[in-house]
């Protein structure tokens, strides 16, 4: 076996072990140093350990100015954009990384494309140019909708769609298929015209795919494009018959898959449905089903907010979007260790979906050192609201909103939401009365065990700390 072979195999295998230590926050961290670790290996041994065939001798990869050019631009670009990202931003940021794979996987194809232009007739290369061209298309289509995506997630692009898109999106889709299979079959070098029309198909097909989609189902368009992205990776790795490239690709594929799979259910909904349901970011602001006048709501004040919890045996915290636009995980930890002094039974109840992206409340509330056996998911909170006491909502909104269950015309009925009525007492937090990503309005917030304590979170948080105190 080569050194080469060794240190892809070992690469693999820290994938796999990487990807595992991700499904826990506890080992998340060292996991994904891992998974850099051997992949900082697999690059470094491609580089200096790689050797091809030509002219009767076995020649290194070369061309190091250019490799090493391109790797340190590109960790500059990588590492300032990762450390500048507000945790708001960063479904954006990882549409955006997503796209470039697409990117690189559809080049990939494009110089592998004139390889074979170059160096052969093309005579028996029919399977080389079926995985050229899948790398294309998928790398293309993922590529554009992934930019469509962070524009959409940034606010920069509006939903667009006409009459009949859907129609439309079908005959692209089988023309893309139809030219493919006829290029595969009938190959010659001076076809190169239909191998681009081919690209730009699939380049409008990405944009018109992701277009009509609401916002508020980006995050699982990014991940099914993340899996078009793996997939297209383990088209490359078929071309260069690189094991570890094929791996990392296949890997991400499934992994991609399986989470747009987990989001989907977690809404309640079919990946056709968010594909093309439509569903948030267009009816953004709008008062939805729940429009109808629902009278007064009734406010608390922080010190009989502070007096309510301090007294509770247990407060259930359940953290939403507003928290990471509040950058209060901080004080919202100070104010559970507070309570937890007094002898308050503190957890926090985690929707699947709270804030911006899968993971975002449990990432958000580990960078405040909360403990993770603190964090409860939704089934179990579901199960501990009824012995609860008080129920402490901090900028969360469609993840409590119980029109999910009971109001069929809600564009969010059927998604399953935390049971936070089954406490004693509800009190929110947020800054005005505004709806949340789904644009539709809350009955929690008319109803009669809810109080609302307005104001931003952080600020709300930090004078409740200092009227418990004074308790
Ligand atoms: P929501 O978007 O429903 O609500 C957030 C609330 O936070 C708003 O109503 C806002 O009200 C309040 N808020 C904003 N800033 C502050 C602040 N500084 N202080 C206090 N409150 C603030 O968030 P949820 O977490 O409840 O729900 C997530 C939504 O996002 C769901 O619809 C989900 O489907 C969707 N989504 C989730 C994804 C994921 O993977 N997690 C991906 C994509 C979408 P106000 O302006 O009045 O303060």
């Amino acid at each position: 076996m080569s050194l080469l072979t060794l240190c892809y195999i070992i690469a693999s295998v820290t994938f796999i072990i990487g990807l595992k230590m991700l499904s826990n926050p506890a080992t998340a961290r060292n996991g994904n140093l891992i998974a850099a670790a051997g992949m900082t290996m697999a690059i470094f041994g491609t580089i200096f350990l790689y050797s091809y065939y030509e002219e009767g001798v076995d020649k290194p990869l070369g061309n190091y100015v250019w490799i090493f050019g391109g790797i340190i631009v590109g960790s500059i670009i990588g590492t300032l954009a990762a450390k500048r990202v507000k945790m708001t931003a960063m479904p954006q940021m990882v549409s955006m990384f997503n796209g470039m794979g697409g990117a690189c996987a559809a080049l990939i194809s494009m110089v592998e494309y004139d390889h074979i232009i170059h160096h052969t007739n093309g005579e028996g290369q029919t399977g080389l140019l079926i995985v050229i061209l899948l790398g294309l298309i998928i790398g293309s289509v993922s590529f554009a909708g992934s930019m469509i995506a962070w524009g959409k997630l940034d606010g920069k692009i509006k939903d667009f769609a006409f009459p009949g898109q859907h129609i439309v999106n079908i005959l692209i889709l089988l023309a893309i298929v139809g030219l493919s299979v006829y290029l595969a079959v009938n190959f010659s070098p001076d076809q190169s015209y239909i191998f681009y029309t081919i690209l730009a198909l699939s380049l409008i097909y990405g944009l018109f795919f992701v277009f009509p989609i609401g916002g508020a189902d980006m995050p699982v368009v990014i991940s099914l494009l993340n899996s078009f992205t793996g997939v297209a990776a383990a088209c490359g790795g078929f071309l260069y018959d690189n094991k570890v490239m094929l791996t990392g690709g296949i890997l991400v594929g499934a992994a991609g898959t399986l989470l747009t799979v987990l989001m989907c259910r977690a809404m309640n909904r079919s990946l056709t449905n968010v594909l093309i349901g439509s569903f948030g970011g267009g009816k953004k602001g709008v008062a939805g089903s729940g429009s109808k006048d629902q009278g007064a709501v009734k406010e608390i004040t922080l010190s009989d907010a502070a007096v309510v919890m301090s007294y509770a045996n247990k407060v259930m915290i359940v953290p939403g979007y507003g928290l990471a636009v509040a950058q209060a995980q901080h004080a919202c930890h100070e104010l559970e260790k507070l309570l937890d002094s007094k002898g308050v039974e503190v957890k926090y109840a985690i929707h699947p979906v709270a804030g911006r992206m899968p993971g975002h409340m449990n990432v958000l509330l580990a960078e405040a050192d909360v403990p993770y056996e603190k964090l409860l998911e939704m089934e179990q909170a579901n199960e501990e609201f009824p012995t609860t006491d008080v129920v402490l909502i901090l900028g969360a909104n469609d993840v409590v909103n119980p029109a999910a269950k009971s109001d069929p015309a809600s564009p969010i009925y059927g998604m399953p939401i935390l049971d936070v009525e089954q406490a004693k007492t509800v009190i929110v937090n947020k800054r005005s009365m505004k709806p949340g990503y789904a644009g539709i309005e809350n009955d929690l917030f008319f109803r009669p065990k809810t109080s609302m304590l307005f104001g931003d979170a952080k600020k709300v948080l930090q004078d409740l700390a200092t009227e418990i105190k004074s308790i």
